[in-house]
């Protein structure tokens, strides 16, 4: 059976890199696609404190460079690429890139996650003008400044100790009273007085001008009150959306949109296998994607090597 590749890996942050480690190792022509940067959403974390082998923490976007690094090491080069549509219904897979087809035997979706959105007014006519889900790459233009975070989850709260270092205040308005983040993070928060936490409140609007942000509109969900609050950055952090618009007709997705697999990382699909903040996880890290992407990677393998046997 003839195809381009034998193992086309979507994907090059923690878990699609992991996938192109043990594909190279396993000596599979591998294709590693990625449509942005490699290193995924983690290259905005500033830095990781709870993945084995860095005593003293490391940057995402260096832990991210080490991966890259490994993944060339073992022959396998990452595109810069887009899957635009996939035919994944037969032995062979057909993915049609941005500038040509390709056919493979299997495939590892590590497309990730991408940050949601808030759905209120100004949210989008200010992103990039004070909107920002972004604190390593724009908290730096908002030195001694006042700005808002929104979520209660381990990214607002990591993300707001961050901002920290450049605004003077930073109000985090979370929609309950206690927060969602690990202890650790939130004893952190609490100890930190340039954070101001706004509770029980949802922001209905963000307000500004033509030369950006200038607050928000706080609502309390418990009181129905609303006020407003001035600030010149509005960062947001409520959670994620699973990049699979581009598989949801060819694999089972669970509610939220997240691929469903089983502990093989088998997708409801032969061939293809998920790994990641894409899949259906309790637990999305960068030890997790790793150890993922392990098993997607050799249960990958294994299902070339019975197809190229004849066994499927
Ligand atoms: P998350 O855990 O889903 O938290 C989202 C937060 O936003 C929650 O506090 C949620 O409130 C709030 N929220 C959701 N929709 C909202 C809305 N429409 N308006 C206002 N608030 C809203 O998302 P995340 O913090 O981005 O984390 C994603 C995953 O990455 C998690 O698994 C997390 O553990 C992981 N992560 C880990 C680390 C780390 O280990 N240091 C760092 C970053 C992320 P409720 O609490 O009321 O639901």
């Amino acid at each position: 059976m003839h195809t381009d590749y034998d193992l086309v890996i979507i994907g090059a942050g923690p878990a699609g890199l992991t996938a192109g480690i043990y594909a190279g190792r396993a000596q599979l022509k591998t294709l590693l696609l990625e449509k942005a940067a490699p290193g995924g959403q983690i290259l905005v974390s500033d830095w990781i404190e709870n993945y084995p082998g860095f005593p003293e923490g490391i940057s995402g976007a260096d832990l991210m460079m080490k991966m890259a690094e490994q993944v060339k090491r073992f022959g396998i080069a990452i595109e810069s690429n887009e899957v635009i549509s996939v035919d994944l219904s037969g032995q062979i897979k057909k993915l049609t890139l941005s500038d040509r087809t390709a056919t493979t035997k299997a495939i590892i979706i590590a497309t990730g996650a991408s940050p949601k959105k808030l759905g209120v007014p100004g949210e989008d006519e200010f992103y990039g003008k004070g909107v920002s889900t972004c604190a390593t790459c724009d908290g730096p233009f908002f030195r001694d400044s006042v700005v808002v975070a929104v979520g209660g989850g381990d990214s607002a709260v990591q993300e707001t100790i961050f901002l920290t270092r450049f605004a003077k205040k930073v109000y985090l308005i979370h929609r309950r009273d206690q927060l969602r983040a690990t202890r650790i993070l939130q004893e952190r928060a609490f100890a930190n007085d340039k954070i101001e936490f706004v509770w029980d409140s949802v922001v209905t609007r963000i307000n500004g001008s033509e030369a950006g942000v200038q607050g928000v509109t706080v609502k309390n969900v418990k009181t129905g009150r609303t006020s407003d609050l001035s600030a010149d950055g509005c960062f947001m952090w409520v959670g994620i959306t699973p990049n699979t618009a581009f598989v949801k007709d060819a694999v089972q997705l669970d509610a939220g949109g997240f691929v469903v697999v089983n502990a093989k990382m088998e997708t409801s699909t032969p061939g293809v296998y998920a790994a990641g903040d894409v899949r259906n996880t309790p637990l999305r890290q960068v030890a997790t994607a790793v150890g993922d992407s392990a098993i997607a990677a050799t249960e990958a393998a294994k299902y070339i090597e019975n197809l190229e046997a004849g066994h499927s």
